[in-house]
């Protein structure tokens, strides 16, 4: 650090300043070299009149005087940032203790460094470097010899963002780094904001107008902050602000409340408004926080920023304009999450998976059709139901390969049978509802189906897609462009679990569709809730008159059977026909015909 004015160079006597290296070895270096350890006349003798002892401004005259090492450092730590106090007294501690116990008579150690922020002789923050060693004099005494030299230029790119001035991620973790060595504790908040849905701003209007945005949202949270919290950039729209130690927020009138969570609604706020009102950025925008704090200080900063990154994750599952706080349970939640994510991968590489058939029978109880069932058996012996995993694959989009592998054990089957001289029935395959998603071209639902079929050499007429209401009604559209080619090609469509969701009876009307299977939880109740009853006789009725078959799943009990018998049901599936049974044990069954099967038949 250059020399301060209320120390200016010369004060004291001559011989106090020995060096100040400028311009030879570059602006901004000072050498500096004096007695440590042990304090005592001997080390203030050393420091007045050694001919090598070099000392920077840090150092007022009386305390160069009283010869006190501790004095000495006491006068250069009053310079340093508040930030990096922490930092630079465990770096001078670490000097101490070895010049206690650590040197050898006689032996010089290597240097060592650290950076940290000083007061320049204009009142503003340069960045600067201490390079430093310990050497051992025979008589006793400890000195100390290092430069500082200023890094500002250097530690401005290495921390400060370009777009938005503000500190970039390293820059945070070195805070944070400080922060975890605190001795005391003191609560320490993190928000994570992320802007919502900014990739299709950054697609549609370019990235010029996305770092435009960018630099807008710093500016604006900067400006809602509450004074001593840090804000910082992470990666393109992603903030972080630390709140800590902060015992006066409370107390602040311009920033409404104290706590992280309502910091975090008034940034949101402020987000939204600032954008709404903005001249040339008039946009609507949105905000989503995660929180993470620690009321007793933290141990683990990094894992800090882990638990508010995570939070944040959270909140954007859900909605936009979220904020969701940290707690145990998300994180136990992702982390079962994940682990059901690595182990979908790891079955679908290993041949964990299998399908199962479960046939359909008509009003008589022949085998008609069956439905393909997806199977996890584990390696330990364990089997996980399709509930329990479709639903996170379906998150991750890990759905696609499963429905692809579905279709293609599904197509090698048929095919196996028929090269035996069986004549497999028609068979079901649930389809999740991303495959109605707008692709086109090689992508397309009709476009993959029909490869799949031909290199297995199955016909289309062999299998019937299922498909929930909630996928068809999202974009039915889109639903019909996709169905109707391979509607057209022999496929069969059905609406699964109906009754569930929110078909109108126009869109069954405009969709190429052929049967609905009434979901088991109206099943379940028959023949004794008149509601039901009522539910299922109508459905039936109203299908029925569109020219659809109705197929009745979850089939229990042959009071259960009579009573859709007698309300016109055309197809019935479930544990009173057959379990889902295994490819071996149906072509087994196949082998020996299509007849009624035992429950049905007793
Ligand atoms: P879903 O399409 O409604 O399938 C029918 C479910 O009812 C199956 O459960 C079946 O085992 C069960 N079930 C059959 N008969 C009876 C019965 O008499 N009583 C009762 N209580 N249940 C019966 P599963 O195999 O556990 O499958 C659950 C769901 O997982 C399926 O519901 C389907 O939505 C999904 N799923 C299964 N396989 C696949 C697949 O290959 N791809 C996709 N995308 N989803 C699948
Ligand atoms: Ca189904
Ligand atoms: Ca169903």
């Amino acid at each position: 650090m250059p020399q301060s004015a209320a120390h200016p160079r010369g004060a004291g006597p001559e011989n106090r300043i020995i060096r100040l290296i400028q311009g030879t070895q570059g602006a901004g270096v000072e050498v500096f070299n004096f007695a440590l350890y042990p304090e005592g006349e001997e080390m203030v003798r050393y420091n007045q009149t050694a001919p090598d002892a070099c000392v920077t401004h840090f150092s007022s005259a009386e305390v160069w005087q009283a010869g006190s090492a501790l004095g000495v450092i006491q006068e250069f730590a009053s310079k340093i940032h508040p930030e990096d106090l922490e930092d630079v007294s465990a770096y001078i501690q670490l000097h101490y203790s070895r010049a206690e116990h650590g040197l050898v008579e006689g032996a010089t150690e290597k240097f060592s460094s650290e950076r940290f922020r000083g007061l320049r002789e204009d009142g503003s923050w340069g960045w600067y470097e201490i390079r430093s060693r310990l050497y051992h004099l025979p008589s006793g005494l400890v000195i100390t010899e290092g430069v500082f030299t200023e890094v500002t230029e250097l530690m401005r790119l290495l921390l400060i963002d370009d777009l938005t001035q503000l500190g970039n991620r390293k820059a945070l973790e070195r805070r944070l780094g400080s922060l975890n060595r605190r001795t005391t504790a003191e609560p320490l908040e993190l928000i994570n904001i992320d802007l919502d849905d900014f990739k299709s701003i950054n697609d549609s209007l370019g990235q010029d107008f996305g770092d435009l945005v960018i630099a807008e949202t710093a500016r604006i949270v900067r400006d809602h902050l509450p004074d001593q919290a840090a804000l910082y950039r992470l990666e393109a729209d992603e903030f972080l602000v630390v709140l800590s130690p902060n015992p006066s927020a409370a107390a602040d009138p311009a920033h409404p409340g104290s706590s992280a969570l309502e910091i975090a609604r008034h940034l949101q706020r402020a987000i939204s408004s600032g954008f709404q009102q903005h001249t040339s950025l008039a946009l609507h925008l949105t905000a989503c926080c995660g929180i993470a704090g620690s009321t007793t200080g933290c141990s683990d900063a990094r894992l800090l920023i882990q638990q508010a990154n995570t939070a944040l994750w959270r909140a954007k599952q859900e909605r936009s304009a979220n904020i969701c706080v940290y707690s145990d349970a998300i994180s136990t939640e992702i982390q079962s999450r994940l682990e059901l994510k690595r182990t979908i991968d790891h079955a679908l590489r290993s041949g964990e998976l299998d399908l199962h058939y479960q046939p359909q029978v008509d009003q008589a109880g022949r085998w008609i059709s069956a439905e393909a069932l997806l199977r996890w058996h584990k390696s330990d012996g364990t089997s996980i139901g399709p509930d329990a995993f479709i639903p996170i694959a379906e998150q991750t989009g890990q759905i696609r390969m499963l429905d692809h592998w579905v279709l293609d054990r599904t197509c090698a089957d048929l095919a196996c049978w028929t090269r035996q001289g069986l004549t497999p029935p028609r068979l079901a395959i649930n389809l999740s509802s991303v495959e109605l998603e707008r692709l086109h071209g090689e992508h397309s639902l009709a476009v993959r189906i029909q490869a799949i079929c031909a290199r297995h050499g199955v016909s289309l007429d062999l299998l019937t897609l299922e498909l929930t209401e909630t996928a068809i009604v999202k974009d039915w559209q889109e639903a019909v462009t996709q169905l109707q080619p391979l509607v057209d090609a022999g496929v069969e469509v059905a609406i699964d679990d109906f009754g569930t969701g929110y078909s109108s009876l126009k869109l069954l009307q405009l969709l190429p569709i052929h049967k609905i299977k009434l979901d088991k939880s109206f099943v379940r109740t028959l023949p004794h809730s008149t509601n039901d009853h009522r539910i299922v006789a109508g459905s039936i009725q109203m299908a029925q008159n569109l020219g659809l078959r109705v197929v009745a799943e979850g089939v229990e009990s042959p009071a259960q059977w009579q009573c859709l018998q007698a309300l016109g049901c055309d197809a019935y599936q479930g544990h009173l026909f057959s379990q889902p049974l295994s490819a071996a044990t149906f072509c087994q069954r196949l082998q020996g015909q299509i007849s009624p099967v035992p429950a049905a038949s007793s």
